[in-house]
């Protein structure tokens, strides 16, 4: 496993739109173990293939369940709403209100290549739609509500 450079707002790779995995081959196993990583050496609780300068439709999240891994991922049901602070490990240290659904049911391929179907509530709904939103080349800082302010993570010795 290795850590990868995570891209930050203004790469222009960030507003490309990632392709579908057609195969699901070691090269792509490797990206999720690295994607994971990544992701949680930057305390981060979702990342998108894309943010790692790969164009490929897979995103993992964890929102402290462990980790949910998701090849073409695809939203097939949304409901409610909610208004909360959201960040990005592509736009660090920042965070703004955005409107989000409450709740959302995902389809998705699995690292066996296997069909699933998940649904997350709250923060776990908003991490999927905000990770399948960069495999649109959308970022939250689009959607955002009033203006972004700084956030001082506390470090990370724990
Ligand atoms: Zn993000």
């Amino acid at each position: 496993m290795a850590i990868r450079n995570i891209r930050l707002e203004g790469d222009p790779i960030l507003r490309k739109i990632s392709k579908e995995v057609k195969e699901v081959t070691p090269k792509i196993h490797q990206l999720i173990d690295d994607m994971l990583e990544t992701m949680y050496e930057a305390n981060g609780v979702g990342l998108a293939a894309v943010q790692v300068g790969v164009l490929k439709r897979v995103v993992v999240v964890d929102v402290g369940d462990g980790p949910l891994v998701m090849i073409n991922p695809r939203i097939v049901r949304t409901a409610g709403t909610q208004t909360d602070d959201e960040g990005c490990l592509s736009v660090p240290n920042k965070a703004g209100q955005v409107t989000r659904p409450n709740e959302v049911v995902v389809r998705y391929m699995d690292e066996d290549g296997q069909q699933y179907e998940a649904e997350g509530t709250e923060l776990l709904a908003r991490a999927i739609i905000h990770e399948c939103d960069h495999l649109e080349g959308k970022l939250y800082v689009d959607l955002v509500e009033g203006e972004l302010h700084d956030v001082v993570y506390d470090d990370e010795e724990e």
